[in-house]
């Protein structure tokens, strides 16, 4: 039996996901906290946030943000595929700064305008 924290929404109910019978999750007070227990043991990913470097802008980086989850194991080699990753103001919130990154079928966009300087 594997004790979680539900991390979906604010309430953060105490999940027991039971490996031995399918997964089976109890403590959940909706059935999104099934869902989350059950892919947090079999198949966890995460939206991942960061910043890049953002050159001409009033500000130095551009905050960033995966369009939707990706493998929790590929976690730390988009945040160093972001590394590289440099742009030129204006750019706009929402604006998709990188396709498909490292093979995830997630894109990087902006999560707010950048105006230039
Ligand atoms: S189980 Fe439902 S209500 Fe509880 S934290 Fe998860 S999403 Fe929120």
């Amino acid at each position: 039996m594997k004790e979680l924290i539900c991390i979906v929404c604010p309430q953060g109910c105490h999940l027991k996901v039971d490996e031995e019978n399918g997964c089976a999750v109890t403590g959940n007070s909706c059935p999104r906290g099934a869902e989350y227990g059950k892919m947090e043991l079999t198949h966890p990913t995460r939206v991942v946030t960061s910043t890049v470097r953002c050159d001409g802008g009033l500000y130095p980086r551009c905050p960033v943000k995966t369009d939707r989850p990706i493998p929790k194991g590929q976690m730390l080699e988009v945040m160093a595929a972001l590394e590289g990753v440099a742009l030129s103001a204006p750019v706009a919130v929402g604006q998709v700064l990188v396709e498909n990154v490292c093979g995830t079928g997630a894109n990087i966009v902006a999560t707010r305008n950048m105006l230039p300087r």
